[in-house]
């Protein structure tokens, strides 16, 4: 999960880093940071928070230098949020550097115990240390060159932009897991963002995706020149568009909202239900239930109702109220739902949780029956590559079926999509990273690799 992004050569590079950052919050809300290049230096701030809580105007002011690079870090729990924000910022034999990664390494572990035999030392868990430490341990004279080398270390899934104190170096992993794409400045100057809704906030004209397996290099008074590295073996990560994205963006060529009102007709398609309405979970599930209710020619409602207000800093209910946690984001509007069979889409299911506090919610609403439709496939596998997918224990759908999950949950019916029919919505003719519920681990690691730290 998380979002990077890369300004080079703007006037106010990390103005537009900061407004980039806040079109992707929704990709992580633990921390946020940018740092920028001068050209002698390279300065950098980053906090805990959301990403205007962490930037006051006058950070921006200190941020001073024609590139920045930014990161938003996705929660999960248990890590010391202070120390594992990014960028990583570290100076070394060749000056300075800085380091924003999206994505998971998945031989972190192996790189990081030969790191630390020969001496190394490391102040966070994060896999973005072992980049910073193989860039610094290369013998090669070139940043370039160190890069390159460091790259030829890390496995799994990451997007990188790496900012020295002049230049700014921009790699996506040769299976393009996770998304990242170029744009160009109205005033001058480009971008690179995970997602293209931060350059319709910038004003930024989108010019193509970063390729996998691609190095594009920003020099100062050059255009940005692009070197292959890899074999490219394109695997978007199909979770981008069943939940991550947001629904704005075009990732690799697709418009999210587009592929998810696909998902949730082919949904229709497969498993159908006899209701007076659809219903959406908010806001996840809302493209999905629409092509469901398209596709099944019955009512679609926004029949709950979502406080967009629940921030982190509403104190966790105690385990005696816990139907408050649900009851403080959702509500029913009961009116609606009384007496109606009713069918209600949310984009996944993983533990099971959701689903089993909504079902209960509509009942008590007066819902006659309530049939749950899950417009992606069964996760029955942890995601190795960036996404926080829990571990197989926690999945629910690793170890229960689906009537048994239906019954668990408290629903009449229970559907997911099917592979074949992801696939299909999504497009037939490109190949996604699925591991989730094909457990196919190509890009390394395993169902039972220690757990996912996602960045
Ligand atoms: P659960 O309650 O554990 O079954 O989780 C399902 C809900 O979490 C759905 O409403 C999803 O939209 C949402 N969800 C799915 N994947 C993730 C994720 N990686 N991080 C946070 N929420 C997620």
């Amino acid at each position: 999960m998380c979002a990077i992004v890369g300004v080079y050569g703007a006037e106010n590079a990390a103005q537009i880093a900061y407004y980039a950052l806040f079109a992707m919050q929704h990709r992580g809300q633990e921390s946020s940071g940018i740092s920028s290049a001068d050209g002698k230096e390279i300065h950098l701030i980053k906090k805990r928070g959301l990403v205007t809580e962490v930037f006051k105007q006058e950070d921006l002011d200190l941020l001073k230098g024609s590139c920045a690079i930014g990161h938003n870090r996705y929660s999960t729990a248990g890590k010391d949020s202070v120390l594992d924000a990014q960028p990583v910022y570290a100076k070394y034999k060749l000056g300075a550097i800085s380091v924003a990664h999206n994505g998971n390494l998945t031989n972190k572990y192996k790189v990081r115990d030969e790191l630390i035999e020969k001496g190394a030392i490391f102040q966070t868990d994060m896999d973005t240390e072992n980049i910073v430490h193989l860039i610094a341990k290369s013998e090669k004279n070139k940043l370039k060159a160190r890069i390159i080398s460091m790259l030829n270390k890390i496995e799994g899934a990451y997007c990188l932009a790496i900012q020295s104190r002049s230049k700014m170096f921009v790699i996506r992993d040769r299976f393009g897991i996770r998304p990242l794409s170029l744009g160009k400045l109205k005033d001058g100057g480009y971008i690179v963002a995970s997602e293209t809704c931060a350059f319709d906030l910038v004003g930024a004209e989108f010019i193509r995706n970063v390729k996998p397996g691609e190095m594009l290099i920003f020099e100062k008074g050059k255009e940005p020149t692009s070197k292959m590295l890899f074999e490219p073996d394109p695997h978007i990560c199909a979770f981008e568009y069943i939940y991550f994205a947001r629904p704005d963006s075009i990732i690799d060529g697709k418009t999210v909202y587009n592929t998810r009102l696909e998902m949730g007709k082919q949904l229709a398609k497969e498993t159908p239900a006899d209701v007076d309405l659809v219903l959406p979970v908010p806001d996840s599930g809302v493209a999905a239930a629409k092509g469901y209710a398209n596709g099944m020619g019955v009512p679609f409602e926004m029949g709950i109702v979502r406080n967009h207000y629940v921030g982190r800093t509403f104190i966790e209910p105690s385990q005696k109220i816990r139907d408050l946690k649900v009851k403080l984001k959702l509500s029913p509007i009961k009116d609606m739902i009384a007496g109606k069979r009713v069918a209600i889409v949310d984009d996944s299911l993983v533990r099971g949780t959701t689903s089993k506090q909504i079902v209960r919610m509509l009942k008590e609403a007066g819902a006659t029956e309530v049939h749950m439709r899950i417009a992606s496939p069964e996760i029955k596998y942890p995601c190795r590559y960036g996404i926080d997918t829990a571990t197989k224990e926690e999945l629910i759908s690793s170890h229960k079926t689906p009537k048994e999950i239906a019954k668990y949950i408290g629903a009449d019916s229970l559907g997911f999509l099917s592979i074949e029919g992801l696939k299909k919505s999504l497009g037939d003719e490109r190949k996604y990273s699925l591991v989730s519920f094909d457990g196919n681990y190509f890009a390394g690691g395993n169902a039972d690799s220690p757990g996912c730290s996602c960045y």
